[in-house]
């Protein structure tokens, strides 16, 4: 996410970044103030000045929304959750935490920290329109603050709706982590009221459609889409982590893994080790020293009236740094490995003995059994 993002500046510390969906809707939102709110609420002025303060009130309102993202970001800190940074895009602002909160508390006052942000800067510039309009201040200035002391208290209820992502979710899930001491299962309760919030999101998006203020209507199932995917990533990133968290890839890896010599043919492999013991590769052991693995790909490049003559030891690869791991690695940097990589199958060896291998299937196996054990029933 956000690989784009351009670095703006440094702020207490957290980088500050814009995404470039963030110019999208920086322009509709000041076209739409240029347009629509601006002449309804001080008409008679031209159209330049209506663009300027359409500017200036946009601006005004990132940056509130960098200050709640900025609350966000010391109060985690001060928990010493990592912060990669700040990054204004297409949907708003987001802190980028690079780990979840350690516990349920920490999660409740990092969420918190946003909304009260909003809710301060709201009642401030507030008291501030009210002390301008006393004083004499020109209306169109008055006007702006106006504007942002009603935006920010918007943020901040929008935030609060308790549906995951939104800071209402994160807020609940505190709630039901601290009461159950499950974070899974809140996590997983937070998730699907964010996929509630966020069908019925599109839903009313799909009303405003059909009764014709479509750009509205469009812009409620686009945000609506966005939270889905992200309650629904929130949740797997959770399950993730409490599935793997402080196990090692010789917890998870299969022992004993049926090994192949580089003697035997394609089409032996093929029958009396792939089909046999539904592997899709297998490692290649000679004088119990590993030598490599031979899988599927290997055996596609040879033409299959070729596999009785041709010996596993002519086609297969030899030992990988990337596909060979030690069991005392963390599971979680496995999955770092499998990202960055791509590789689906590896080797655990220590101190050149085979020790056992691990693929992808065999984590989303581990996988599956921690998310039935959360919902009560398999998949
Ligand atoms: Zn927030």
């Amino acid at each position: 996410m956000f690989s784009n993002a351009i670095r703006l500046f440094m702020l207490d510390g957290f980088e500050i970044r814009v995404d470039p969906s963030w110019f999208l809707i920086a322009a509709l939102i000041t076209w739409s103030l240029a347009t629509q709110f601006f002449p309804t609420t001080l008409p008679d002025q031209s159209q330049t000045a209506y663009l300027a303060l359409a500017f200036i009130a946009m601006l005004g309102f990132f940056g509130s929304l960098l200050l709640h993202e900025l609350a966000h970001s010391v109060v985690a800190r001060r928990y010493g959750v990592k912060i990669k940074g700040i990054t204004l895009f297409l949907f708003g602002g987001v802190a980028q935490l690079e780990n979840e909160p350690p516990t349920a508390s920490s999660e409740f006052w990092i969420a918190i920290a946003g909304p009260a942000m909003s809710v301060a800067l709201g009642l401030a510039l507030w008291l501030i329109s009210g002390l301008a309009q006393a004083i004499g201040t020109p209306p169109a200035l008055i006007m702006v603050l106006v504007y942002l002391a009603t935006s920010n208290m918007i943020l901040a209820i929008f935030n609060m709706v308790p549906a995951f992502p939104m800071d209402g979710g994160r807020i609940l899930r505190a709630y039901l982590w601290n009461r159950n001491g499950d974070v899974l299962k809140a996590t997983r309760t937070a998730a699907r009221s964010g996929t509630f919030f966020g069908y019925t999101l599109m839903a009313l998006g799909t009303v405003a459609v059909l009764q014709g203020t479509v750009s509205t209507g469009f812009w409620y199932i686009l945000i609506g889409f966005f939270v889905l995917s992200a309650a629904r990533s929130a949740y797997q990133t959770q399950l993730l982590q409490s599935a793997f968290e402080g196990k090692t890839v010789a917890a998870i890896m299969i022992r004993n893994p049926v090994v192949v010599s580089p003697e035997i043919t394609l089409s032996e492999f093929v029958n009396q080790v792939m089909l046999k013991h539904r592997v899709s590769f297998a490692p290649v052991v000679t004088d119990g020293v590993l030598i490599g693995q031979i899988d599927r790909h290997a055996l596609s490049a040879v033409e299959r009236d070729k596999w009785t003559s041709t010996r596993v030891g002519d086609v297969y690869a030899g030992l990988d740094e990337a596909a060979t791991i030690p069991p005392d690695m963390p599971v979680q940097s496995l999955i770092e490995l499998i990202e960055r990589t791509g590789a689906r199958k590896f080797l655990v060896v220590d101190d050149h003995k085979l020790l056992g291998v691990v693929t992808l299937a065999n984590l989303i196996g581990h996988l599956r059994t921690a998310d039935a054990a959360t919902q009560g029933r398999l998949w």
